[in-house]
């Protein structure tokens, strides 16, 4: 499937996606829908969650940076990635604090809190309070919408 192919080789059809222009998107869910895999659009746009022990870097321990596989933000160092039970890439925090920003969640009758890319808003997962020192926080996000490039990498 297109989506296990690393993703920095996957953004040919999509004009949005920049690693170095923070500038915020305001790109429709319909025109995310034309250019996105079927499977990003779903996670990204309608907030499904990939099933856990399932995506491309849940144990994965490359030392690099993890953008965003939309809209080619950066959103974390691999420094700040830690082994988690949960099945889903955990980090403790945040490339910067705008990196990501923050929305109440209360579907599926739970109370959580959504974490979206700070330059497009796509979903990429959620934030919960039992993560490691220093933080305490565990960014629970999914693969899918992660696009990992290793330090010296491309
Ligand atoms: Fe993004």
């Amino acid at each position: 499937m297109a989506e296990q192919t690393p993703a920095s080789t996957t953004h040919g059809n999509n004009p949005y996606y920049s690693r170095t222009d923070t500038t915020p998107l305001h790109v429709s869910d319909a025109e995310w829908k034309r250019i996105l895999p079927d499977s990003v659009f779903e996670v990204a746009r309608h907030a499904d969650t990939e099933r856990a022990f399932t995506g491309k870097y849940w144990n994965f321990e490359g030392l690099g940076t993890y953008y965003c596989a939309v809209c080619g933000n950066a959103l974390f160092r691999s420094d700040s990635k830690f082994a988690s039970s949960c099945g889903w890439p955990s980090f403790y925090q945040a490339l910067r604090p705008n990196s990501v920003r923050y929305q109440e969640d209360h579907s599926y009758g739970m109370d959580r809190t959504e974490v979206l890319c700070g330059r497009c808003g796509s979903h990429l997962g959620h934030i919960f309070d039992d993560g490691p020192p220093p933080t305490g926080k565990r960014f629970c996000m999914n693969s899918i919408v992660l696009d990992f490039v290793p330090d010296g990498g491309k």
